[in-house]
């Protein structure tokens, strides 16, 4: 039995530190065009040489995704693009169009390749298809059973990778026209305007504005709206199935979900790995991951069809606490430099969080407020983006996440 990687999405610098901080093996990122991920912050091709030194100082591995379907008349910008790649030490490629994996293997031949999910993978025979075509892993559908992946990666020899947790498209893995359909930006590259988690109504074509009364609750109705997947639960059976690498979605998440999910995904995976018979989950880890932003959790189709149990009929997310700030810098051990994400004010009950499951409780006290120039301001309620000094727990580190409860069910990305 070999132990997957965990692959973390890097939607930006510090997203990509923070994924390595929280144990990720290996995380993707996208470039400035072609990477099915336009709104994530993305990475410029000068940012890119440093976001790799760094990957690879710290022996993870970076592979860059190339995996929208671009159409003919812009291969030429693509022709570039993969020019101006060409030098840099990426591990490894996502693609789905076969057109764009025959420009790499003409352009950088020694480059790896994965297959993305969006190429739809669901059987053996598709693996050994895509390897013959110089594929060195595929990311198996998400519509695929647990018995179906077992039984796939014990036909084959290249490496398989699976999604673990992160959001789900209603349509078979972002093959889907509705945002095309609704806004004009298509989700097939990259500009998915996320019509699926929509509010929607009925209207008699002649009496516009005038909605029906067709809700499945009191907050509206949710046709396409699916819940978020989570296979923690199922990462033993999917390690025995001897899947190589465990993917986790989300480049336009924050890093307060980067952190949550990784430490728990990350313990979860050593203790299992170091005593597979001895293993047991704690049940805390599953608590843990609703207090992070999600839209309730399904295990999607590793158990078979889930039909409507995995789908949502809420309006947008869930969470049990909100990132009002992250630390710094220290100042002695135990006054942290904070830069403020969300509102919070002396007197609230505060949690911090770090990897390796660091978590400590503490009250928000005697919070200093400089401004520019150094000078101590009175300040009763912080700011995002503010800059303050703060009482912490002892073992507080450069880049832990300060946490406040705080329920939240609402949009909020
Ligand atoms: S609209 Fe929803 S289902 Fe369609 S690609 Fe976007 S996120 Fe996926």
């Amino acid at each position: 039995m070999n132990k997957p990687e965990l692959l973390a999405p890097a939607g930006t610098m510090e997203k990509l530190k923070c994924a390595i901080r929280y144990g990720a093996d290996a995380v993707y990122m996208g470039g400035p065009d072609f990477g099915l991920r336009n709104m994530a912050g993305n990475f410029t091709l000068a940012e890119m040489p440093q976001a790799l030194a760094f990957c690879h100082e710290q022996g993870v591995r970076c592979y860059l995704t190339i995996n929208s379907y671009p159409a003919d008349h812009t291969l030429g910008r693509l022709e570039n693009y993969l020019q101006e790649l060409a030098p840099l030490p990426f591990d490894a490629y996502i693609v789905s169009d076969p057109g764009v994996l025959r420009m790499i293997r003409r352009i950088s031949p020694e480059r790896e390749i994965h297959l993305s999910t969006q190429a739809n993978t669901i059987n053996h025979e598709s693996v050994l298809f895509w390897q013959e075509q110089g594929i060195g892993r595929v990311n198996l559908a998400r519509e695929m059973t647990l018995e179906d992946i077992s039984a796939t990666t014990r036909a084959v020899s290249l490496p398989c990778e699976v999604f673990v947790h992160g959001a789900l498209c209603i349509a078979y893995s972002g093959r889907c026209l509705l945002s095309s359909a609704m806004t004009g930006r298509s989700a097939n590259l990259g500009e998915c305007t996320q019509p699926c988690r929509w509010k929607y109504a009925l209207v008699e074509e002649r009496r516009p504005g005038e909605y029906q009364p067709i809700e499945e609750d009191s907050s509206g109705t949710f046709i396409y709206n699916s819940k978020d997947l989570c296979l923690l639960e199922y990462l033993p059976d999917l390690v025995r199935a001897g899947v190589a690498s465990l993917k986790i979605e989300g480049r336009m998440k924050g890093v307060h979900y980067l952190a949550g999910v990784l430490r728990i995904y990350r313990t979860a995976l050593d203790r299992f790995c170091a005593d597979p018979d001895g293993y047991t989950a704690d049940p805390a880890w599953m608590e843990e991951l609703t207090t992070i932003s999600h839209r309730g959790y399904t295990t999607g189709f590793l158990l078979g069809d889930p039909k409507d149990v995995g789908q949502s009929y809420q309006a947008g997310y869930l969470r049990s606490h909100k990132l009002v700030g992250v630390v710094e810098a220290m100042h002695g051990e135990k006054l942290a430099e904070v830069v403020v994400r969300n509102r919070f004010q002396a007197g609230d009950q505060l949690s911090l969080m770090g990897p390796a499951m660091k978590n400590a409780d503490f009250t928000a006290t005697d919070l200093q407020y400089y401004d520019q120039q150094g000078t101590l301001l009175p300040v009763a309620t912080v700011h995002p983006n503010m800059r303050i000094l703060m009482p912490v727990p002892a073992g507080t580190a450069p880049d832990d996440l300060i946490r406040l409860p705080a329920p939240m069910q609402e949009f909020d990305s």
